[in-house]
């Protein structure tokens, strides 16, 4: 069944712990974002994970992107945060992802955890054909998804983060086991905010997402838990 991460998009510890203590127990994992790891540091994981629970799934969404060396230098201190998926960006190059893979195996092996899996992030979504034009990529975005989600396949990333109306396309090309990730996601009659080109949970898990990252239409929900409950429960009467 397509599982659920709940963005923890919070501007500090007690914020974000306040909203996992909310949402405990729901059925959903735990994305944290670069603003909540920036202000608290890597600690912050084991915190929100022991409120949480172990058996919690954890999304760690850096999307790192340097030259190999010091991106592998920084997966290899993320896996001792023994998140489940990392986010690297896959505009950085074959090479640079590589390094990122091997670098995730290597520390994995040498601390005695499992490895994250890593997440290629293709193209973001606040970029439309001029801003892809301005940077020198590919104009159509879904081309240039394409041409990079296969690009972290053949690197040797375990998946990609994808908008909901490449999840079809990429299905359809990619090896199966390759994790599609996405974001843009709202459930029937709630606030789109600023995302654009939505879709609703049972959309995309029709199509083939694994797992969907939402945020707000649980954050900000009157009450966060049932939100959370009605979107796995959406999506257990669809796989049933
Ligand atoms: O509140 P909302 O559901 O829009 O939150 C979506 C989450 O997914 C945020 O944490 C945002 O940073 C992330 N995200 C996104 N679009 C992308 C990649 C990540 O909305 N292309």
């Amino acid at each position: 069944m397509t599982g659920i991460f709940c963005a923890i998009d919070a501007p500090g510890l007690q914020e974000a712990k306040n909203l996992v203590e909310k949402i405990s127990g729901t059925g959903v994992g735990l994305k944290i974002g670069l603003e909540l790891f920036v202000a608290e540091g890597p600690s912050c994981v084991e915190v929100l994970r022991k409120i949480a629970g172990d058996n919690v799934p954890v999304f760690l969404d850096l999307k790192l992107h340097d030259i190999p060396n010091t991106v592998a230098g920084a997966v290899r201190a993320a896996v001792k945060c023994r998140a489940d998926f990392l986010t690297i960006h896959t505009s950085g190059g074959k090479e640079m992802m590589r390094a990122a893979a091997l670098a995730a195996k290597e520390e994995a092996k040498k601390e005695g955890v499992a490895a994250p899996k890593l997440l290629g992030v293709t193209v973001l979504t606040h970029m439309d054909e001029s801003d892809l034009e301005d940077v020198g990529q590919h104009p159509q975005a879904a081309e240039q998804v394409m041409r990079l989600a296969k690009l972290a396949q053949s690197a040797g990333l375990q998946g990609v983060v994808c908008s909901p109306k490449e999840i079809s396309a990429l299905r359809k090309s990619l090896p199966s086991e390759m994790v599609l990730v996405v974001p843009g996601i709202r459930p029937e009659g709630s606030d789109k905010g600023d995302q654009k080109r939505v879709m609703t949970p049972v959309e995309a898990a029709s199509l083939g997402a694994d797992y969907l990252v939402i945020g707000r239409p649980i954050t900000q929900a009157k009450d966060p838990a049932a939100a959370a409950r009605d979107i796995v429960l959406s999506l257990e009467k669809k796989a049933a």
